[in-house]
């Protein structure tokens, strides 16, 4: 193969590295922001159910004051009871005390309400801890993936980036220019190899048999007339030869 070529094939190996390593590097903020995105709604799982064990404890004091009142007037009642000194004063006592009893019922069905929900939450707020641990887990383990990726990312940038400069080195200016002119307009990938077919492989347009002979000897510079790109020919590799069976 031609020196030149196999360089233009190595320069668009290298360029193609620093184009996924550049894209990668640059999609690793969205990355990260995604991971505490995820974590931050196990976390708002969590504040929700600690929420409604706020509302639960606060409606409990609120139930329990109600509860004293009651209490409070039933004794009272109970006391003047007493000293009533009519039949009618009786009843009318008796009235008071019942209606007090029946609100003081009223009120501790809702304390009962209330402390079975308080059940429910704790079981919630077990639940949505556990699940908020496994998904932090998940996500340390994510972060610590990320970072790890993202050092080699940056060390292949940094091996890539100082290959394809030894690379442009030994290039003709030409190629140089070339090279990059097409790439600019072929999202960054200026060569391509033909098909066994005769096609070019990343454009499929068929190429004229004298130019697909020609790119087939690899010796030259040859552009598909259609993508522009740089052409090589990868050979076939040679048939696997079949087993020998021996029969003893
Ligand atoms: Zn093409």
């Amino acid at each position: 193969m031609s020196p030149q070529l196999e360089r233009l094939i190595k320069l668009q190996q290298f360029e193609s590295t620093i184009l996924d390593a550049r894209a990668t590097i640059a999609s690793y903020p969205q990355r990260l922001a995604d991971a505490d995105a995820r974590l931050n709604e196990s976390k708002s799982v969590v504040d929700a159910v600690k929420a409604r064990l706020k509302d639960n404890q606060e409606a409990r004091r609120a139930l329990d004051k109600d509860v004293a009142v009651y209490q409070g007037r039933l004794t009272k009642f109970k006391d003047q009871l007493s000293l009533v000194k009519t039949n009618k004063e009786y009843q009318a006592m008796q009235h008071e005390i019942a209606t007090a009893q029946s609100d003081l019922g009223a009120v501790e069905e809702k304390v009962l309400e209330r402390m079975l929900e308080a059940d429910t939450i704790a079981a919630d707020s077990k639940r949505a801890e556990a699940a908020l641990a496994v998904r932090q887990k998940e996500i340390d383990a994510e972060k610590k993936d990320l970072a790890q990726e993202l050092t080699s990312v940056e060390a292949s940038l940094t091996r890539a980036t100082d290959a394809r400069a030894a690379i442009v080195k030994d290039l003709e200016p030409r190629l140089i220019a070339l090279f990059e002119q097409v790439a600019r307009v072929r999202k960054g990938v200026a060569i391509s190899c033909a098909t066994r077919d005769g096609l070019c492989s990343l454009c499929h347009v068929r190429l004229r048999p004298s130019v697909f002979q020609q790119v087939r000897a690899n010796a030259e510079i040859i552009q598909c007339e259609s993508c522009q790109r740089v052409l090589y020919w990868v050979p076939p590799p040679p048939p696997i030869e079949q087993a020998v069976v021996h029969h003893p």
